[in-house]
């Protein structure tokens, strides 16, 4: 990626259309990406996905987009692992028409399972999900996100596995989640600072070239994220995340979740731009 981007999670609130007028608001508000939200359904055909392309590269607007919610790879029910294959791989397929650059996912739950045996199960089928659109050619990045509940599989270290392990697989890190699922953790300077030199050696500079991320306020419990909230509300170290994602030099593209998607990505960018 060229530089650290920033974007909405979907169509901005202010936005009177559709996905086009989205795309081209985001640019008029100063922002430089848009996340396809296929969360309830993937809501783009593949007839209309040619327009989303062209709006967005008309626009220099970077394309992402976040696979359905009903997705569990861990599940032993046929019908619903080769369905969340299925919504994945879909996904990917449309993103990719849409021109996008990143599709990311949450891959499912331990359900009280071992947890090596789950990430074995989550492997595999990463394999045959990197495996089918490479053969398809297509090229987009495959990105199981760090998930906000300590039920949901995806924490750091699984991903980063994951990621040496099956090609063209990279974390979605969402930095909210993390804070989230770890109780208040990793929200400090350092703790910023630890996750990307980690990053960094684990998988090489090209990870911090091409980060997609997840930030946004948030609320959690004993057991992870309660629901999203505005950066001005949350606790969430935005700041401080921001300074070490500059002195880093990440590039990618930084979606913000929050109630409000683009006055949070607004004020996101303008504190990276302010951060010398
Ligand atoms: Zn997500």
């Amino acid at each position: 990626m060229d530089i650290l981007r920033f974007g909405t999670a979907g169509i901005p609130t202010c936005t009177k259309g559709d996905t086009l007028q989205g795309i081209q608001d985001v640019r008029k508000l100063g922002l430089d990406s848009f996340e396809l939200e296929f969360v309830h359904s993937i809501n783009i055909s593949k007839e209309k996905a040619p327009d989303v392309k062209k709006t967005a590269q008309a626009n220099d607007v970077v394309i992402t987009c976040h696979a359905p919610y009903f997705i569990n790879l861990n599940t032993d029910d046929k019908k619903k692992y080769h369905a969340s294959v299925g919504r994945i791989v879909n996904s990917a397929r449309i993103a990719s028409l849409c021109g996008g650059w990143s599709v990311c996912f949450h891959a499912g739950y331990y359900m009280k399972d071992d947890k090596k045996k789950v990430y074995d199960k989550i492997e595999t089928a990463l394999k045959e999900i990197s495996k089918t659109l490479k053969d398809e050619g297509n090229k987009i990045w495959i990105r199981p996100e760090i998930s906000g509940k300590q039920s949901q599989f995806g924490d750091l270290d699984e991903l980063i596995q994951l990621s040496k392990n099956v090609e063209r697989v990279f974390p979605c890190v969402d930095f909210s989640h993390l804070f989230a699922r770890s109780i208040g953790k990793n929200n400090t300077y350092n703790e910023f600072k630890e996750i990307l030199t980690k990053m960094e050696k684990e998988l090489g500079k090209k990870a911090l070239d091409e980060m997609h991320i997840h930030a946004a306020g948030i609320a959690f419990g004993d057991k992870g994220e309660k629901n999203h909230l505005l950066l001005k509300d949350s606790k969430f170290n935005y700041t401080d995340l921001l300074k070490v994602l500059k002195e880093f030099n990440v590039k990618g593209v930084v979606t913000c979740e929050s109630p409000n998607i683009e006055e949070d990505a607004l004020l996101m960018k303008k504190y990276y731009y302010s951060v010398r």
